[in-house]
């Protein structure tokens, strides 16, 4: 990849550190949770949340981007294209993520036997996403499902640890959030702007379009970037 700023490698630094604290955190709820009787349903091969649309920092996703070999990276550029394409003409977030669910399928870097092919970089949203219910709940689409099953799925959730109405862990979400927003404040504090966005739109334009140099020299020049990949979508990628 094309050589990048120094400014960079200081948010690769705090990325990681960022995702190890996060490991260490979610090991411990999980531990604490089922020595007190609950239950997480969250492992190896269970992947139905990643059919969910991942959204990251920046550097988050040129940490994955960085580590991709070439099949993996035409993977993500057909699931990137997809969406740009999907998107064209939506302007709400229900709307982008009903469509994103019901068309997109899973996650670009799930490999064949339902595991993440990046796990050891895989982002904090993905790390967050900790499940006190089956897996075939993670994979369900609301919106299609009767309302009485609905019911007894909402009355059957640990309202004490979950993000209510959903089954995902609240702590663990709330804190993948605050060191997100860590991480766009040192970008933000580095570079004068954060990028936050699609995970696979992200890794697609910095490996084909350079948006990891753009960065490096400033948010005009990141602006062009997505005007000029067609990617220029407040839904996939914002600079602010
Ligand atoms: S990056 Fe890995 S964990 Fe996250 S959605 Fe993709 S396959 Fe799943």
């Amino acid at each position: 990849m094309t050589p990048t700023c120094e400014k960079i490698d200081e948010l690769l630094d705090l990325v990681k550190q960022q995702q190890m604290f996060l490991e260490m955190f979610a090991r411990s709820w999980v531990s604490d949770y089922r020595s007190s009787g609950g239950t997480v349903f969250c492992g190896k091969g269970c992947s139905n949340c990643c059919s969910l649309a991942v959204h990251t920092g920046f550097a988050e996703a040129l940490a994955v981007a960085r580590q991709l070999d070439d099949s993996q990276a035409e993977a993500v550029e057909a699931y990137a294209i997809k969406l740009r394409d999907l998107v064209q003409g939506v302007t709400e977030l229900p709307e982008y993520l009903r469509l994103h669910r019901q068309q997109m399928g899973f996650c670009p870097l799930l490999n064949e036997s339902g595991a993440c092919s990046v796990y050891p970089v895989r982002p904090l949203s993905c790390r967050s996403l900790i499940s006190t219910k089956e897996s075939i709940w993670c994979g369900a689409d609301f919106s299609q499902i009767a309302a009485a099953q609905r019911d007894a799925f909402i009355a059957s959730l640990d309202r004490k640890v979950v993000a209510f109405p959903s089954h995902y862990v609240a702590v663990l979400q709330e804190s993948g959030k605050e060191l997100e927003e860590t991480c766009a404040k040192r970008m933000r504090a580095l570079f004068g702007f954060a990028l936050y966005g699609n995970l696979g739109v992200l890794i697609h334009l910095i490996r084909s379009h350079g948006l990891d140099v753009a960065c490096c020299s400033g948010a005009a020049a990141c602006a062009e970037a997505l005007v000029k990949s067609g990617f220029n979508h407040p839904l996939l990628v914002t600079i602010s």
